[in-house]
């Protein structure tokens, strides 16, 4: 990438995260070229800037960055002066113990994603208890464990959680840990190094083997082909292997059919998307982490309850949100109030916003009163679709940043004291009537899942 492309590239940041984000942590970013094995250099003017770009802008960067310069492949932040790398984490975790017997090329593990940092709720029990039985390394009962769920809910946790576990337990065992895209390109440069026998021996030689997104092998013909034979030659050791995806394998669309049902032949888990009580958990244990790093910042009450209702299903988003918050804090020196908060997530709380549409909220309500959705918009007062109308029109207003106008328009043409007027009696209900607050709540709870 040229120094002409990164200015481009900046603008358009610029405009991604908002002019305040851009001149806090951008601007002061000085772009140093990409080196021979694809790191993009950046010098910063000290090791906290780095720290807080690569968290919170780091994916971001990266993927502009890859969509200008295909060689890059990872981002470093250089302070300044000294040269030396910012470490990507303002606080590192201790150290789960050294691996031994760590010969295998494995992706490096993240030090902070082990069993105890992982918060266990409904959506992610399941999941949890597997990786848990995996993680002893007794008997092979299940193979293999096929990890599903979208992005940002803890496959790779929970697959770091296992290898960290095993080394611990069973340091005997050589565990390897990489992405299907390592896997991809480790194939393609044995073919091309005509080291083969050696790709093929180092595979088979592991005793547990994780591949992480393996939905990025679906239309690689030979590197699944590579992929099925490694897999068969395992399992007929009983050599447990760990897989994550970020569908199911029937949803895996130009996966050959023998793989798919390779890979359900094991146990398959999904890990749900988050709902308010594991986001709240995970808030919490957050911040307790940050309390040590930031000890004299102040927390206000109902801030995290806050967020866990505000913020998207997605953990990366909720942990961004956060380190952003308590960085930003510390920096202007001020308690944490909502109105700091608000005016720091403005984008992330807008961004999450525009994820539940009215739409959305109509069909939802309209499924949950059993009432067609034309009814629901339509002009007809009885009681049966009024008070569901009511429902969708609170919802509205409390989960999207949609004006009274705007929510009227959307329920066939309403004033928007008519929509006041529902938003208020409902308001009133919940207090009154547990039967239409707990409507509520189960609607506002899938809405937002
Ligand atoms: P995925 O691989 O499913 O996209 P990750 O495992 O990378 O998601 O998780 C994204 C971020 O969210 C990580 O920083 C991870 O530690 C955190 N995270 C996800 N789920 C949990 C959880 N249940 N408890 C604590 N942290 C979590
Ligand atoms: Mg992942």
């Amino acid at each position: 990438m040229t120094q002409e492309q990164w200015g481009a590239l900046q603008d358009r940041l610029s405009d991604t995260i908002g002019e305040n984000n851009y001149k806090a942590w951008i601007k002061p970013l000085e772009y140093n070229g990409v080196e021979d094995d694809g790191v993009a250099v950046f010098l910063v003017p000290t090791n906290f800037i780095g720290t807080y770009v690569s968290q919170n802008f780091g994916d971001l960067l990266l993927s502009h960055l890859t969509s200008v310069d295909g060689q890059v492949r990872r981002l470093q932040f250089r302070v300044a002066n000294n040269q030396r790398p910012a470490t990507a984490r303002p606080k590192p975790a201790p150290q789960p113990p050294a691996a031994q017997g760590d010969l295998l090329p494995g992706a490096p593990l993240d030090g902070r994603f082990t069993f105890d940092s992982f918060v266990v709720g409904k959506p992610n029990e399941l999941a949890h208890a597997a990786a848990r039985r995996v993680g002893e390394g007794g008997t092979v009962t299940f193979n293999p464990l096929f990890l599903y769920g979208g992005v940002g809910l803890g496959k790779t946790h929970l697959m770091h959680a296992i290898a960290w576990e095993l080394r611990t337990r069973r340091p005997d065992l050589n565990v390897l840990y990489l992405s299907a895209e390592q896997f991809m390109y480790r194939f393609v440069q044995a073919l091309r190094e005509r080291k083969m026998m050696d790709f093929k021996e180092l595979f088979r030689s592991v005793d547990v083997l994780m591949v992480d997104d393996v939905q990025f092998i679906a239309g690689k013909d030979s590197t699944q082909e590579e992929f099925f034979h490694t897999f068969n030659a395992l399992v007929d050791q009983n050599k447990q292997i760990i897989i994550s995806a970020d569908r199911a394998p029937d949803e895996i669309k130009d996966l050959e059919n023998r793989i798919r049902s390779r890979l359900q032949s094991g146990l398959v888990v999904d890990l749900h998307p988050t709902d308010y009580e594991l986001r709240l958990g995970i808030l919490q244990s957050k911040v307790q982490n940050y309390r040590t790093q930031y000890p004299s910042l102040q927390l206000e009450d109902n801030i995290l309850e806050f967020l866990a209702h505000r913020i998207s299903t997605n953990v990366r988003v909720l942990e961004g949100a956060l380190t952003r918050l308590f960085a930003f804090a510390s920096l202007v020196g001020q308690p944490i109030t909502m109105e700091l908060t608000q005016d720091c997530l403005a984008d992330v709380l807008r961004a999450s916003d525009r994820k539940i549409s009215i739409e959305e909220i109509q069909r939802k309500v309209a499924e949950h009163y059993n009432i067609r959705l034309s009814d629901l918009i339509g002009p007809k007062r009885v009681r049966n679709f009024a008070r569901p109308r009511q429902v969708a029109m609170y919802l509205c207003k409390q989960l999207t940043s949609r004006s009274l106008p705007e929510i009227g328009r959307r329920f066939g043409g309403r004033d928007h004291t008519t929509v006041m007027h529902g938003v208020k009696r409902i308001e009133e209900l919940r207090g009154q009537d547990s039967q239409i607050a707990d409507d509520v709540e189960l609607l506002r709870r899938a809405l937002e899942a």
